[in-house]
């Protein structure tokens, strides 16, 4: 357990499917050889598959008593898809424009399909996934060679290159499929929070770049930090799958301010969901009720009021407010 933890909240209400932070990743740290295909930040959408394909249904994590489960290490010709490129050079010859090679999936493959039927029950919405850079990581317990790391000074996730062998039982211990084998070093790979920047004072990429200002990072122990008070105060920040028991430190809004139903004569349909509450419950946990409670009521409050410290904190005026990476 490391003696501070770094984390990030992204609010689901306000994420857009732009995939700016993917790009701001993809640019900064995986446009190399080996790690085409790798997304340390995607943005899927819910109801999909994801990347890599059915990750939720791919094992990891760990059991109620606490043991490491069974897990797959997804393929390049399966669960992630082969990335391919175009044929650009022969298009001065007249042949028609195609992809290199046949493509079966890849990252945002069903994006925006979402489910359900118009006009009261179609759905969507987005999920941006990085490493979690998890409390008890199923990455770090799986790896035989103690290469994964937690940082003392932030509780970032990070590989020691120099002790990885590539034996990819890290790949198989993630339950978020959120590590991945670079085949041109046979090293895993993952998402280092942007600690370069983090040590400089600043956001990570993803959260810097951010168009919809989703994303809040600071110390989950900082009590005057915006973190802190969507995770612990107001509790309206969950993690993912909190069943898979890697105890999470990326949490979320969930996605509450879908648009409502509506009946035969085009009225509202005063509290309904359009999205399934056991749907959230599945990805959030029992939790979820309880801080869309508190969300819907906060809004009310500010209608009626004008006043509302969550709202206030979730509208983030000010982007540099959203991230306190000193702690103070
Ligand atoms: Fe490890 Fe996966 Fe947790 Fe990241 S999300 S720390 S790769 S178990
Ligand atoms: Fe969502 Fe922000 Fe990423 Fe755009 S940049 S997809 S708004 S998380």
């Amino acid at each position: 357990m490391s003696q501070r933890q770094l984390a990030m909240v992204m609010d689901l209400n306000k994420c857009i499917g732009c995939q700016t932070c993917t790009v701001s990743c993809k640019t900064q740290w995986t446009n190399r050889n080996g790690r085409e295909y790798m997304y340390w930040n995607n943005v899927e959408t819910y109801p999909g598959e994801g990347y890599p394909k059915k990750w939720q249904e791919l094992g990891g994590g760990f059991d109620e008593a606490g043991d490491l489960k069974a897990g797959v290490v997804p393929s390049l010709q399966g669960e992630y898809g082969v990335p391919w490129d175009y044929n650009h050079d022969e298009l001065a010859s007249g042949a028609a424009f195609k992809p290199h090679v046949d493509p079966k999936w890849g990252p945002n493959w069903d994006e925006d399909e979402g489910a359900g039927d118009f006009p009261n029950d179609n759905y969507f919405f987005y999920i941006p996934r990085i490493c979690n850079h998890c409390t008890n990581p199923g990455c770090l317990s799986a790896c035989p060679r103690d290469a994964i790391f937690k940082r003392d000074q932030d509780g970032v996730v990070l590989v020691d290159l120099d002790r990885c062998q590539g034996y990819r039982y890290c790949i198989a211990g993630c339950p978020y499929k959120k590590i991945y084998f670079n085949p041109r070093i046979s090293k895993s790979e993952k998402c280092i929070l942007c600690f370069p920047r983090i040590e400089k004072g600043l956001p990570p990429a993803c959260a810097q770049q951010c168009v919809g200002r989703i994303r809040f990072v600071g110390f989950l122990d900082d009590e005057e930090g915006q973190v802190y008070k969507l995770v612990k105060k107001f509790k309206v920040a969950l993690p993912l799958r909190p069943d898979y028991g890697t105890e999470s430190n990326v949490y979320y809004v969930p996605p509450t301010e879908a648009p409502p139903k509506f009946d035969a004569s085009g009225k509202i349909i005063e509290g309904s969901e359009r999205i399934p509450p056991e749907v959230l419950e599945k990805l959030f946990g029992k939790e979820v009720h309880e801080a869309a409670r508190t969300l819907r009521a906060e809004m009310k409050k500010r209608k009626e009021t004008g006043e509302s410290e969550l709202m206030d904190l979730l509208i983030a005026y000010k982007h540099e407010d959203m991230f306190r990476l000193d702690g103070n």
